[in-house]
């Protein structure tokens, strides 16, 4: 038994409780209780004799934040967030971490017991297949999402099929701080679904951010602060996995100020929706706006953020990102959006289409259009299942144009002054002004 005291001025501060595992031990259990559970939560983790400084990935052996006390890891199996794997002998270190104090602090205590016997069969690694099909075409996935693997409330199974009944070609699979969901997506048959990998790089002092389309085995690091400066470390990792960084519901606290503390310039996106539409998503458009004003092409993404397989409001796939990819495969759907090939749509029912032309050039979302000397920039956009919405064409300089559709199936189009603005973007809102959908812009040369 390991116990301690964190003071309230402790909070965020990492504690590691070393314990020595003997050899010839084939089980690890690990038991947290602290005071004032639910007032105060202390996040817990492991990491196994290979070390546990920064970036260190071969320790790493699970995380399960503040939503597990008690863990198991062996050979074949282990909890949810945790990676099986031999037990190796050596000095093991528990991982404790604040998140949330109580001005009394944080009475807390640690009860790990140690089981011998011979190791079952060892767990495989099996991950994702990473094509589905060859085929171009706009795809529809969630970006972000939960499992038992961190705080959701559903199987990796319950996941593909609530994915699958809500029409969505693809999933990306983002646990907080671990990467153990990943190891295992290959176990599970999904047909015309594609995963992909990712996770929620996760600091409640400085805001969330998610990595995606990164191989199974990568783990990124979260144990830093905007004022170490080594982020770029990390989203280093990122990028040679061909992945993108996309920051996570930027307004997410409750003084509805950025709680973002890392640097916007370092990151390929931003997450503008997140799950039902609210004033905090409208702040994050606005923010993503006024980057784009400043020429800083961040891609905008929405996701569900779904922990639960019941909420009706949260339910995968609500809201999505709709990409323009070569095909359903991983590499290709990682290329068309980091392209911001993307419009971000309320549900499977929405589909848009924009294109802008200029003399014999034309660009779709993502693109730039190269446009010719005093021809005008004709905008053309369809809409299907948006029936009353208010549609706005959007510059760098404001909104340019606002009309009201009627009926399930619209066309409409505009002619624009190629020198007036740098971007077309569109959205469109509800008649109360909720979204509906909106693109990434079209960019003009
Ligand atoms: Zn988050
Ligand atoms: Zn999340």
């Amino acid at each position: 038994m390991y116990s301690g005291h964190i003071p309230a001025e402790d909070i965020f501060k990492l504690v590691y409780v070393p314990f020595t595992v003997p050899e010839g031990i084939s089980e690890i259990r690990v038991k947290e209780v602290y005071s004032d559970q639910g007032k105060n939560v202390l996040n817990l983790g492991i990491y196994g004799p290979e070390g546990y400084e920064l970036g260190n990935s071969a320790g790493f052996r699970g995380w399960s934040g503040g939503a597990k006390t008690e863990f198991f890891l062996n050979a074949a199996e282990a909890s949810t967030g945790y990676i099986p794997g031999k037990i190796k002998p050596g000095t093991w270190n528990t991982i404790i971490y604040p998140s949330t104090i109580i001005p009394e602090g944080i009475d807390w205590q640690l009860e790990v017991t140690l089981i011998t016997g011979t190791d079952k069969t060892p767990f495989k690694i099996t991950p994702a297949v990473e094509v589905v099909n060859r085929q171009p075409g706009w795809y529809r996935g969630d970006l972000h999402m939960h499992t038992y693997h961190s705080d959701g409330k559903r199987t990796q199974q319950d996941l593909l099929d609530e994915a699958t009944a809500n029409g969505l070609d693809f999933v990306v699979s983002t646990e907080h701080n671990t990467n153990s969901a990943n190891l295992s997506w290959g176990h599970y048959k999904t047909d015309k679904l594609l995963v992909l990998n990712g996770e929620e790089v996760t600091t409640t002092a400085f805001g969330h951010w998610n990595a995606i389309g990164l191989d199974a085995e990568t783990l990124i690091e979260w144990r830093y602060s905007p004022s170490d400066n080594v982020i770029n470390t990390y989203l280093k990792q990122v990028h040679i996995d061909n992945g993108l960084a996309i920051i996570n519901h930027p307004f997410y606290n409750v003084e509805r100020t950025n709680s973002f503390g890392f640097d916007v310039d370092l990151f390929d996106g931003i997450e503008v929706w997140n799950g039902k539409w609210d004033e905090l998503d409208n702040m994050a458009v606005q923010w993503w706006d006024s980057l784009l004003r400043q020429g800083k092409a961040k891609i905008a993404i929405a996701a569900s953020d779904s922990h639960t397989p019941v909420s009706l409001e949260n339910a995968l796939g609500i809201p999505q990102t709709v990409i323009n990819s070569r095909a359903l495969a991983r590499q290709e759907i990682m290329a068309g959006l980091r392209a911001g090939k993307a419009y971000l749509a309320y549900n499977k029912e929405l589909t848009i289409s924009l294109t802008a032309k200029s003399g014999s050039s034309s660009a779709g979302i993502g693109d730039t259009l190269a446009t010719s000397q005093g021809e005008k920039v004709q905008v053309r956009l369809s809409i299907k299942g948006a029936p009353d919405a208010v549609v706005t064409l959007i510059g760098d300089k404001g909104a340019l144009t606002t009309e009201k559709v009627k009926g399930n199936k619209t066309e409409l189009s505009w002619q624009v002054d190629s020198k007036s603005t740098k971007f077309l973007r569109v959205e469109i809102r509800t008649s109360k002004g909720d979204m509906v959908a909106l693109t990434n812009p079209i960019w003009l040369s």
